[in-house]
């Protein structure tokens, strides 16, 4: 018998894989979505434009079209953007282009954990700086960590997942300019924050931002993910990215999401934002939690009863969270998203009863 195993690369044979328990329940905040659904204007007209499309033709070569949507609606040129198949296809067609054995990816952990994965399997090395202890990015240490070690490639998540914190333009500029490598900044929960670093793009070859459809936009189903840097970067970029990657159904709806989302899409994240800070408020107020102050829609809370029996007991509500006590420095906190206001209630009144 062959010993197939022994193909595969030690690195990846010793990695944990990247996965999710699939549990359900009725209010489900485990996984940052957006709790309302696209808007049924967005749905119909994306079903009208398919109807009358022919589904035996490819999809576009490039999405184009979408390329230069987008390019309108960031600010940004349409040479400088590309759409994929939900950002995490780009977070790895980024790091196919830049990791090999023997690089440095520095990023600032807990954070979301694809990027020490694909960097893994690729043979680079991690380097990891922790948050500070009240889980914000950490400027003194992430400076000098990059001093030391000089990274090929910085990812910065802002809005950073599971924390919500943000790195500051001024601290990002300051790393823009220290860095030899490329320094990517993870926007999927930008909208949230109101804050974006696009307008830094014309000032630094070195900048990549990666956004997604799959939040603000509320369509994680369809899998839209886009990643904005200069031509120069993202023609070299695009050539690990797959031709035909983003199928005819999801490229539609994200153009109809973009044109509709002044009339549609906007509000929706008005209303995230305001309840996020009714949430903090009222979690505040229960004993035994500490909720962390979040700029995305979703937050971690520090918990007196172990993270995993309130998840347990959530989930005897029909409520599902997020357990991350097993992330670096989060061993007494869950993680809920910013629900429904309706949801949000049964939330604070299914904690109040935990904790009483
Ligand atoms: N970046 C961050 C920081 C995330 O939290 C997520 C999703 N959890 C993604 C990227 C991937 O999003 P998608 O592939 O759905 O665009």
């Amino acid at each position: 018998m062959v010993d197939a195993l022994r193909i595969i690369k030690s690195r990846v044979r010793e990695l944990r894989a990247y996965t999710l328990t699939p549990e359900r329940g009725a209010i489900k905040i485990n996984q940052n979505e957006n709790p309302w659904d696209a808007p049924a204007r967005i749905k119909e007209e994306t079903a009208r434009q398919l109807s009358e499309r022919a589904w035996s033709r490819y999809p576009d070569f490039v999405p184009a079209s979408l390329h230069e949507k987008l390019a309108r609606f960031v600010g940004w040129r349409p040479d400088g953007v590309i759409a994929g198949n939900g950002s995490n296809e780009l977070i790895q067609a980024l790091l196919m282009v830049t990791v090999s054995e023997g690089k440095r990816v520095l990023i600032s952990e807990p954070t979301f954990a694809l990027y020490r994965q694909i960097a893994n399997v690729l043979g680079g090395d991690i380097v990891s700086v922790p948050l500070t202890p009240t889980l914000t990015y950490d400027r003194d240490a992430i400076r000098e960590a990059v001093e030391a070690s000089d990274p090929d490639v910085i990812v910065v998540c802002s809005p950073n997942n599971p924390t919500g914190c943000i790195m500051q333009d001024q601290d990002l500029a300051a790393l823009l300019e220290m860095s030899r490598g490329l320094v990517v900044v993870d926007e999927a929960y930008t909208e949230f924050a109101r804050h974006s670093v696009v307008p830094l793009l014309d000032a630094y070859a070195n900048l990549v931002v990666l956004r997604t459809f799959s939040k603000a936009m509320a369509m994680a189903a369809l899998r839209v993910g886009y990643l904005l840097a200069a031509p120069e970067l993202t023609r070299e970029i695009s050539k690990a990215v797959l031709p035909y990657n983003l199928n005819a159904v999801s490229q539609t709806a994200a153009e109809v999401a973009i044109d509709m989302y002044e009339a549609e899409g906007r509000l929706l994240v008005e209303k995230i934002i305001a309840e996020r800070e009714r949430l903090f408020g009222e979690m505040k107020q229960i004993r035994g939690l500490a909720p962390v102050a979040s700029e995305a829609n979703f937050m971690v809370v520090c918990s007196d009863i172990e993270p995993r029996r309130v998840f347990a007991e959530l989930l005897r509500r029909d409520i599902l969270i997020r357990d991350v006590s097993s992330y670096p420095m989060l061993k007494d906190y869950f993680r809920v998203s910013v629900g429904t206001p309706e949801e949000n209630d049964l939330l604070i009144a299914a904690l109040r009863e935990i904790f009483a």
